[in-house]
């Protein structure tokens, strides 16, 4: 049996890193940039693709350029509605059956909406699109697994003045203190908003990150924010992409606890690690490599995300995809930015079996991580059962390809 684009769009897939502002349909973005009088570089989507969403980006930096465009326009609930409404009517059209969208409601937040009120904006936006999608015929018979989705609230590493009014706010208040000190403020209330939406709300938050700018900005400045959020069970990953090697990553899953890394891309880089400590460097990364597998804390990778924000990475074939792959990792393919990375998930999926000629067996085993590994908002009775749906399903359309 080959793969083939057909099958992908088949199969039911999930995309546990993805990030609502990098996500905007580019009409959408356009369309609320006019309505709230924000400046954009182009008011035409090849205007946009040429000067603001490209190919390539020389670092990470230069990716996140576009987000202040996304977060400006995404200033209401109204706004944040409809962008929730329409990424998960995007996956849904490619068949992905779960997904985790990650914002910083603190980019959101501002006198006329409250973190809290900024979560449920998405969640009723996402919440509208399950229910539309799973009132189907085909799912509510049974034939069909579900759509299902979570929501992980990002703190972020590093803000400045300009990054929204939440932040400017706070940076004024208490412009005496050292700045890691404020970031450190910062998350520890995202985390309490955070358990709020989900007791009294009964909001689906299943998970914490750290989103933006890593270089300079290590995860550990957070390490409060983590302590209280694995307090109250709440799951976390840690974006551990571009300026973090093996020793950071021990730390994300060892001081921060976390249930899953985010890119991961240096695990197994040996001139990453720093500490004279460390003597045997080589040795360090295989028991590092060891305890990741043996936990099964699940990778979540974005190849085309990497090769844009790490220009070394100059072929797909020598991502680091490749060793994760043969060291037997849970790993899952997860867009991270539809939008800002020009991408979607069956892309994602058919990028790494043609760079990496993934065999079909490999791949289910990748996708099932996916439902697996997730923060699923529910009983682990009902992830369980709705697991079990998934692979039900995934093997009849097996068979079918089979017999075409
Ligand atoms: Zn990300």
């Amino acid at each position: 049996m080959t793969i083939t684009p057909e099958f992908i769009a088949k199969i039911p897939k999930t995309d546990l890193h993805v990030h609502l502002d990098g996500s905007l349909r580019l009409p959408t973005l356009i369309a609320l940039a006019r309505e709230r009088g924000v400046k954009l570089p182009a008011y035409d989507e090849a205007g946009l693709y040429r000067k603001v969403f490209r190919k390539k980006y020389a670092n990470l930096n230069e990716y996140l350029e576009g987000f202040a465009y996304t977060t400006a326009v995404l200033q209401t609930a109204a706004a944040l509605e409809r962008v929730g409404y329409e990424l998960a009517q995007d996956n849904q059209a490619e068949g992905v059956r779960y997904i985790e969208v990650r914002f910083a409601p603190q980019l959101h937040q501002n006198a006329n909406l409250t973190c809290i009120e900024a979560m449920a904006a998405l969640n009723r936006g996402l919440g509208r699109a399950k229910y539309e999608f799973n009132g189907r015929p085909a799912v509510r018979s049974g034939a069909e697994p579900p759509f299902e989705y979570g929501i992980i609230a990002c703190a972020m590493r590093m803000f400045d003045y300009g990054f929204s009014e939440y932040y400017d706010t706070l940076l004024r208040a208490l412009a005496h203190s050292g700045r890691k000190e404020v970031f450190s403020l910062a998350s520890q209330e995202l985390v309490r908003a955070a358990v709020e939406a989900r007791t009294r709300l009964k909001l689906p938050i299943v998970g914490f990150d750290l989103a933006g700018a890593e270089a300079g900005f290590p995860a550990e400045d957070h390490i409060q924010a983590y302590a209280l959020a694995h307090k109250h069970f709440m799951n976390k990953t840690v974006h551990a992409g571009e300026a973090y090697g093996p020793e950071s990553i021990f730390q994300a899953i060892t001081d921060l606890h976390a249930d899953r890394l985010g890119h991961a891309v240096y695990l197994f880089d040996a001139d990453m690690i720093k500490s004279p400590e460390i003597k045997d460097k080589k040795a360090y990364v295989a028991n590092l490599v060891q305890y990741v597998a043996e936990r099964r804390i699940t990778i979540e990778v974005c190849l085309t995300s990497n090769l844009q924000t790490n220009p070394a990475i100059r072929r797909l074939s020598d991502h680091s995809f490749g060793l994760m792959r043969k060291a037997k990792l849970s790993a899952t393919f997860c867009t991270d930015n539809r939008t800002v990375s020009q991408t979607t998930v069956s892309a994602e999926i058919l990028k790494a079996v043609r760079a990496f000629r993934i065999t079909p067996h490999e791949l289910k085993n990748f996708i099932i991580y996916g439902f697996k590994r997730s923060f699923f908002p529910g009983s682990y009775i009902k992830k369980r059962a709705y697991t079990h749906q998934i692979i039900d399903y995934y093997e009849r359309i097996e068979k079918d390809n089979l017999k075409a």
